[in-house]
């Protein structure tokens, strides 16, 4: 494409390139300091349950505030942190982070909550993976069956065999297995049900679709299908409107996300939307307890 456009397009299309690698080479710099300088955040998204419209969970998603640059999207610098290696010190941080914030929600009352965390390829692969989510809950006094891990379908199909044995060790923690982003992996449906899986999170560019698009709506429901025949859960994730959340409910989709209901958003914020969306079965009083 740089080449039909002619010598002035080509010069356009590398100096661009530059500027990329520039940028890529300053973000993995000042990446590097970031943990230290206390610029992570996490912000939380609840996740609802269709029938009841009550908060079961939360999934903690990573914010990164450059001191000069201002807000930094995931998109942009999980990619970066990954291929540096950075991403194996920076998620270990999330997931200590996020159980302890498990932790002090359960103290307030929150005892059904759980708190979903993303993995990444790198994290997912490496060695000290299962010692850290050990620790985590551990030194947070947390029940392991509320913490949840995101794999993105992706991941999981780069090298099944080995996949698999590692969700079987982190599974003997006693923790919940989602798959991310499911639909856009291209995975096998033979090897689906080999993965020790609880819940499968349906893709936001599907959901997009709905109530319009008839083929995102058949996906949708034969990806619910497929979960439930095979046992696992279902969450739809990006839901935005009203219409998309009927059609999943026509559709017995379990559970959603999406800023319909809530943006993701800071421990204070979410604090509030948990006191009005309580589970069942769980007394306020609890609250004032403290
Ligand atoms: P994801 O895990 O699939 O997270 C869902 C993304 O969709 C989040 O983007 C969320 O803010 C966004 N979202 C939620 N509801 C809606 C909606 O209704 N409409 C639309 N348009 N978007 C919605 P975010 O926070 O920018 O994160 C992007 C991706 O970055 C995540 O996708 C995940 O793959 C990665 N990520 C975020 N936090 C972490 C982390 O702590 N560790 C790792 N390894 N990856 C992370
Ligand atoms: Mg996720
Ligand atoms: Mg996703
Ligand atoms: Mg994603």
């Amino acid at each position: 494409r740089a080449k039909e456009s002619g010598r002035s397009g080509y010069q356009f299309y590398t100096e661009q390139m530059h500027v990329d690698a520039q940028q890529l080479v300053e973000l993995e710099q000042d990446l590097r300091h970031a943990l230290k300088n206390d610029e992570f955040t996490l912000v939380y998204q609840p996740q609802v349950e269709l029938d009841t419209m009550q908060i079961t969970g939360v999934e903690a998603l990573l914010r990164w505030y450059h001191p000069h640059k201002g807000l930094i999207s995931p998109d942009k610098f999980i990619p970066v942190a990954e291929s540096s290696g950075l991403i194996v010190a920076i998620g270990a941080w999330v997931i200590n982070q996020a159980c302890y914030q498990l932790r002090l929600w359960h103290d307030l009352g929150f005892e059904q909550l759980s708190m979903a965390i993303n993995l990444s390829a790198r994290q997912f692969f490496q060695r000290d993976l299962l010692a850290t989510i050990k620790k985590s809950i551990a030194d947070n006094g947390i029940p392991p069956a509320k913490v949840e891990f995101e794999i993105t379908e992706s991941m999981m199909m780069r090298n099944i065999e080995e996949t698999i044995a590692i969700l079987h060790q982190i599974k003997t923690l006693g923790v919940q297995l989602s798959v991310d982003d499911f639909g856009t992996g291209y995975s096998s449906l033979s090897y689906l049900k080999r993965f020790p899986l609880n819940k499968i999170k349906i893709d936001r560019t599907f959901v997009s679709g709905l109530p319009d698009d008839s083929d995102d709506g058949a996906i949708v429901e034969a990806i619910i299908a497929i979960a439930h025949s095979l046992g696992f859960t279902v969450i739809a994730e990006g839901v935005e409107t009203v219409e998309q959340l009927r059609l999943l409910a026509i559709k017995r989709c379990g559970e959603f996300q999406g800023y319909y209901f809530s943006r993701p958003c800071p421990v204070s914020e979410l604090s509030t939307l948990l006191l009005e969306h309580l589970p069942k079965g769980q007394k306020v009083c609890s609250l004032s307890r403290r």
